[in-house]
Formats: structure tokens, sequence, C-alpha cells
């Protein structure tokens, strides 16, 4: 997701007029690109979806390294 505020439900009120992002005026708004892509695909409402919002407190950590941690942590646990 490459939105600067890390916005997870749709765009933020700061879309320009010509659907570029406030933040980077010279990249498309993510949300712009996904809600046109989202209406090429034939009954799918993913896009409904609403997501969790960004857990800040996991910035500058590896998901990865979570998750082999999680993993090895549960295969201690079983008899
Ligand atoms: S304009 Fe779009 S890409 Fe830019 S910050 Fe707002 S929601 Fe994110």
């Amino acid at each position: 997701m490459n939105c600067p505020k890390q916005l997870r439900n749709g765009p933020c009120g700061g879309v320009r007029e010509n659907g570029n992002c406030e933040v980077e005026p010279d990249m498309p708004c993510v949300w712009v690109q996904a809600w046109e892509g989202s209406q090429r695909m034939r009954a799918d409402t993913s896009i409904l979806k609403v997501q969790k919002p960004v857990d800040q407190s996991l910035r500058d950590t590896s998901a990865w390294l979570r998750v082999t941690a999680e993993r090895a942590a549960s295969q201690d646990e079983k008899p």
C-alpha cells in the first residue's frame, strides 16, 4: 500500500481534482486507482470490506520475523 497516510479504508479528504494524492502531488491517489480497478471487477465487493487500522506499534518491525517467532513458540508448546 503506497498511501503516505497508510489509510486502509478509502481516500482521505485531500484527493486532488485530477485524482492525485495531496501528499505526493505527482502520484495518483492509490484509493482512486483502487476504486477504478474495483469497478472493472465483476460482482466483486471486496473493496467495501472494512480493514483494521494499521498498528503503528509494529512500525519498523518485521512481520516475517514475528510470524516465524510465533510459529516457533507454538511448536515449543506442543507435547
Ligand atoms: S490522497 Fe489518497 S494516497 Fe494521498 S494520502 Fe490521501 S488517501 Fe492517501
